[in-house]
């Protein structure tokens, strides 16, 4: 009897469903975009990539279920540009976002709008840092400015057009929270009629690396490697890595190192911060190292509250994953993660990003879509951060406008390696001098070296990526590289014009 009533149910279950289908718009077949983003995650900092000092088993998930892209770079290294870059598929010296004292032009076009002109239910929820209100989102929910790690003030879309943005101060810790309102927002008052974009924002692991409370007490009494190049002492180079003022040794302050708690605290909150930090700071002012000692211990307490950060965003995604599967949404979403540029873990004795050096070049980019990425894809062609826009147009079936300048990735994504994939990779940074003193530069780099000019001191570093990984030792000068020099300063002339770069001080003749 049990037998035929469940026969019975599946076969009307698949007439419903099979009915429902040919029902529905076509709309609903297209798939849904979750972009997960985080603010400074280094590859280095993803165990997917090989990482020597953390587990990320959530972030690994997406790339074993997908693609892991392994050569993806920025197009300038500092948070705003990268996403106003990744908005509308253009160059900085095109989107008006060159560093971040810029406002972002809300009126230009950016996929989120095309998505929403086109149908999609677009949301926003979490870290925008762009200065001017959102635009293009249906929905949106954003920290002011970098917002706090604990108990974060959020600005919501305002009831009128043109109106001021409603506010409010939500208690508990940042990325717990922004996943809580994504998970809202996917399971509350989205329009189910509708494919969706929910570009999920993480605060973390920004500066100043305030961890939750989940993961305050993790890696506690853990030494962690130490990069190769910790103590580089910059020789080799133009003078612009010598007078930087990010180092590890002589630019942390104390709410960096977690000797002070965050200043918005509860006094509970407050507490349990100071209790997970009071021995070791305790030891510190016993022991009080100098020199290379207090380097070390520096590095030591910096790399843990980062990592404290990356696990808080990690175990998050986790959440979204679950819920992603138990909703059933799993297998018609695109979920991406990715975050704004690298970041220096101590390389080159740094913290901070801006510059073309590798570890703040690089970006991470793991992408799963079920039925059209083969699980496991590794993808080593040379990426960057404005063909997402363009990848996710694709993917969508809306037409790229002509003016953007990446290239979509979906070829790639179906396994195909096209002939014609660019090869080299153009880079501009302008912020100077604030914050850290890095000077304004722009290079190129292909498979095997890069070419950086700082235009405004006149200097120029080439770097042998094979001979020379960690970038110590300059060869623009040696007589024996002047014909790769040549070759790639060609290059570097050839991309400033087919991007149409002509910001920043030129090209020596
Ligand atoms: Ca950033």
């Amino acid at each position: 009897m049990s037998k035929v009533c469940v026969l019975v149910t599946g076969c009307l279950w698949l007439t419903l469903a099979q009915a429902l289908l040919l029902a529905a718009p076509a709309e609903q077949s297209r798939p849904n975009i979750l972009f997960i983003f985080s603010d400074d995650h280094a590859t280095g900092a993803i165990s997917a990539y090989g990482s020597r000092l953390i587990q990320t088993p959530n972030i690994d998930r997406i790339a074993r279920e997908g693609a892991l892209f392994r050569n993806c770079f920025c197009t300038n290294s500092i948070c705003g540009p990268s996403r106003a870059v990744i908005l509308t598929g253009k160059h900085s010296h095109l989107n008006g976002f060159i560093d971040n004292r810029s406002t972002f032009n809300g009126a230009q076009l950016t996929f989120p709008k095309l998505l929403q002109q086109a149908g999609y239910q677009t949301s926003l929820i979490g870290k925008w840092h762009l200065v001017s209100q959102p635009t293009g989102f249906t929905h949106w929910d954003v920290l002011p400015g970098q917002g706090d790690y604990y108990n974060p003030v959020f600005l919501s879309a305002p009831e009128t057009t043109g109106g001021k943005p409603s506010q409010r101060t939500v208690n508990g810790y940042v990325s717990d929270i922004i996943t809580d309102l994504a998970l809202e927002w996917l399971d509350g008052s989205r329009d189910r009629s509708k494919p969706f974009l929910l570009m999920l924002q993480h605060k973390a692991p920004h500066r100043a690396w305030a961890p939750g409370p989940e993961e305050l007490d993790l890696f506690r009494g853990v030494v962690f490697p130490e990069p190769a190049t910790l103590f580089d002492d910059y020789s080799g180079r133009g003078r612009a890595a010598a007078e930087q003022e990010m180092t590890i040794a002589r630019h942390m302050t104390k709410l960096d190192l977690a000797l002070v708690a965050p200043g918005n605290l509860t006094p509970t909150q407050r507490a349990r911060y100071e209790a997970a930090f009071a021995a070791e700071n305790e030891a510190l002012a016993l022991d009080a190292p100098t020199g290379d000692a207090r380097t070390r211990w520096n590095y030591q307490r910096y790399i843990a509250n980062y990592l404290r950060c990356v696990a808080g965003v990690d175990r998050n995604i986790g959440r979204v994953l679950d819920f992603l599967d138990r909703t059933g949404l799993a297998k018609n979403t695109i979920v991406i993660y990715s975050s704004d540029q690298g970041f220096y873990l101590g390389e080159h004795g740094w913290y901070d990003k801006r510059w073309m050096y590798e570890e703040s070049l690089r970006m991470p980019l793991a992408m799963r879509w079920p039925g059209t990425i083969k699980p496991g894809l590794i993808a080593d062609q040379f990426i960057q951060n404005l063909d997402f826009a363009p990848t996710l147009l694709a993917a969508t079936s809306v037409a790229t406008p002509p003016d953007m300048q990446g290239r979509s990735l979906l070829p790639i994504l179906r396994g195909e390696m096209p002939a014609d994939w660019r090869t080299s990779v153009y880079y501009h940074y302008y912020e100077f001098p604030d914050s850290h003193r890095v000077q304004s530069h722009y290079g190129v780099r292909t498979a095997t070296h890069k070419l950086i000019w700082y235009d405004a001191i006149a200097e120029w570093e080439l770097f042998d990526l094979v001979n020379d990984p960690h970038e110590l030792h300059s060869i623009h000068a040696d007589a024996a590289a002047q014909d790769t020099f040549a070759t790639l300063r060609g290059e570097l002339s050839r991309l400033r014009s087919s991007v149409g770069d002509t910001t920043g001080k030129p090209l020596p003749r």
